[in-house]
């Protein structure tokens, strides 16, 4: 969805997560993705209209304390898929009247890209009364009103016969048919994709609705922002000759990219950091409060620091707090020194994400720790 950016398309990269906050469109066949607000399916063909020229003719039926769809539905003896759906909209303060086969939902991101509008909003009530409409009774039949502007979605293409409202308090019209009925409205896609429609794309695989964190959005913006009308920005060619710039722009979300990244790297202890990102590669703690457990803690800090991005964790908590709050936070490396330790003249040091435990001399963990990094590094999924 280009949205108010504009321009001719636009990309999303969207990484399938189950706590995403949006939700895209996978054709178990043929591979097509796309966002739910662009994704088109296969809308089957529910009846058929077997004889069109001795089709019964339009008939107003007096519906007095109908109010919802399963109401209408009972009292017509109809399915969902034989009812015209209409919806009224303000698009930027013009009235829309949204038509779709009642087994379907309108996908006002779809409604609003097609009308260019900036702010679309369910009509409110008064809006409608005030221009003779009555809400729950509305439909495209009968509407020539400049002031409204109709769209159709092409679920309504070919249907049979069918139940709408009548534009009338207490009134709905039944042997509705579309394209006899109504006609002279703008028919496009405007239908929410539902899960198991087959695709439009291949044609044979079902679409499977899927929740992503959304990482990262390109937009082809063409000339958009660069046109007369617009900045009116030129450049000239290697021929001389004046030519308009076109642009694109990409974003690229920082804090979903964490979240989507914490999303695949962790356990029940918590974040594990890869290493290429890890804000801090060691967690340094010192048990002991000892002049030479500290001293070591500052030599090590002080060595280690010419390669690695150190958090020191030098807070008067219990060691168990210590050893937790960095599982948690999934620093890739702990490094421990302790009095008992010390006695071997040695550091412990955790892997993070293997969970690996190891002693080391403490002069030859940086160079471990070196090769351990990279290893790690050049292993990454
Ligand atoms: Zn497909």
């Amino acid at each position: 969805d280009s949205g108010i950016m504009g321009g001719s398309g636009s990309h999303e990269f969207m990484l399938e997560s189950p706590n995403g906050e949006d939700q895209f469109v996978l054709c178990s066949h043929c591979g097509y993705q796309a966002n739910t607000e662009k994704a088109v399916g296969v809308k089957p063909r529910i009846q058929e209209l077997k004889d069109p020229e001795n089709a019964p003719p339009l008939e107003k039926v007096h519906t007095p304390n109908i109010k919802t769809i399963s109401d209408l539905m009972e009292f017509f003896g109809i399915n969902r898929d034989q009812f015209v759906k209409s919806v009224a909209y303000l698009a930027d303060g013009k009235l829309v009247l949204a038509a779709i086969r009642g087994d379907f939902e309108i996908s006002e991101t779809k409604l609003r890209n097609h009308l260019k509008a900036i702010k679309m909003e369910m009509a409110p009530e008064e809006v409608l009364l005030d221009k003779g409409y009555h809400p729950g009774f509305l439909s495209p039949i009968g509407i020539n009103d400049p002031d409204i502007s109709v769209v159709i979605d092409s679920s309504l293409g070919d249907g049979g016969l069918m139940v709408a409202g009548a534009n009338e308090k207490d009134y709905h019209y039944k042997n509705v048919v579309p394209g006899r009925d109504f006609d002279n409205f703008t028919t496009i896609d405007i239908a929410e994709v539902r899960e198991g429609d087959v695709c439009a794309q291949c044609g044979q695989g079902k679409l499977q609705i899927k929740r992503g964190i959304e990482l990262g959005h390109t937009f082809k913006l063409g000339t958009k922002y660069t046109d007369e009308n617009s900045m009116n920005v030129t450049y000239l060619d290697d021929q001389g000759k004046e030519q308009r710039v076109v642009m694109g722009c990409y974003g690229i979300g920082i804090e979903r990219l964490m979240a989507a990244i914490v999303e695949k790297w962790h356990d029940e202890n918590g974040i594990i950091w890869p290493v290429s990102i890890a804000p801090y590669d060691i967690y340094l703690i010192v048990i002991g409060k000892g002049e030479e457990e500290k001293n070591l803690g500052q030599k090590m800090y002080d060595t280690l620091s010419n390669d690695f991005e150190i958090l020191w964790d030098d807070r008067s908590e219990s060691p168990g707090v210590k050893f937790k709050d960095a599982d948690l936070i999934g620093v890739p490396f702990r490094v421990v020194i302790s009095t008992k330790l010390l006695k071997v003249n040695a550091v412990e040091v955790k892997v993070r994400e293997t969970g690996e435990v190891f002693k080391s001399a403490p002069e030859e963990v940086s160079g471990k720790l070196i090769e351990l990094k990279e290893k790690m590094r050049t292993s990454l999924r």
